[in-house]
C-alpha cells in the first residue's frame, strides 16, 4: 500500500526515506547500504522500509468510482 507515514514501533518520521530508498536501491547499492546512507539506523525503522511493498498503483485499477458512467 503506502508507505507508512511513520515507524509503528518508534514514532520516527520514515514516509521521506521511501523515494531515496528506491533510488538508491536502482543504482544497485544493497538494501543495508542504502539505509546506513540515509539515516535510518533502528531496526525497527529499518524494518518499516525492507518489507514495505507498495501496492497502490494496483489498487488503483480497483478504483469502483472511476467507472461509474454507464
Ligand atoms: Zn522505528
Amino acid at each position: 500500500m503506502i508507505i507508512p507515514v511513520r515507524c509503528f514501533t518508534c514514532g520516527k518520521v520514515i514516509a521521506n526515506l521511501w523515494e531515496p530508498y528506491q533510488r538508491l536501491l536502482a543504482e544497485n547499492v544493497s538494501a543495508a547500504e542504502a539505509l546506513d546512507q540515509l539515516g535510518c539506523n533502528r531496526y525497527c525503522c529499518r524494518r518499516m522500509l525492507l518489507t514495505h511493498v507498495d501496492l497502490i498503483d494496483n489498487l488503483l485499477a480497483y478504483n469502483i468510482h472511476a467507472h461509474v458512467e454507464q
